[in-house]
């Protein structure tokens, strides 16, 4: 398997991500550490489907909260 580098900053490699709240041990999302890209809810990683995470919570009508991001393992190309 082969870890998937964030398309939008080629910086770091992209993360499997939960929210705080969500079902434990299930990272749903996948984000970008670097800069702040989020591919939400398994959505395929490329660099038309990411969004920032600012945008994406105002989206939802929050405030970008990055403490409740819980980081879990390398996205991965199967
Ligand atoms: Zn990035």
């Amino acid at each position: 398997m082969t870890e998937i580098f964030c398309p939008y900053c080629d910086q770091d490699i992209v993360w499997r991500i939960a929210f705080s709240g969500e079902r434990k041990g299930v990272f749903a999302h996948a984000f970008c550490f670097e800069c702040d890209t989020i591919w939400e809810d398994g959505k395929k990683i490329d660099d038309l489907t990411g969004l920032n995470y600012e945008i994406y919570m105002e989206n939802h009508g929050k405030e970008a909260d990055w403490t409740i991001i819980q980081r879990g393992y390398p996205a991965t190309i199967k």
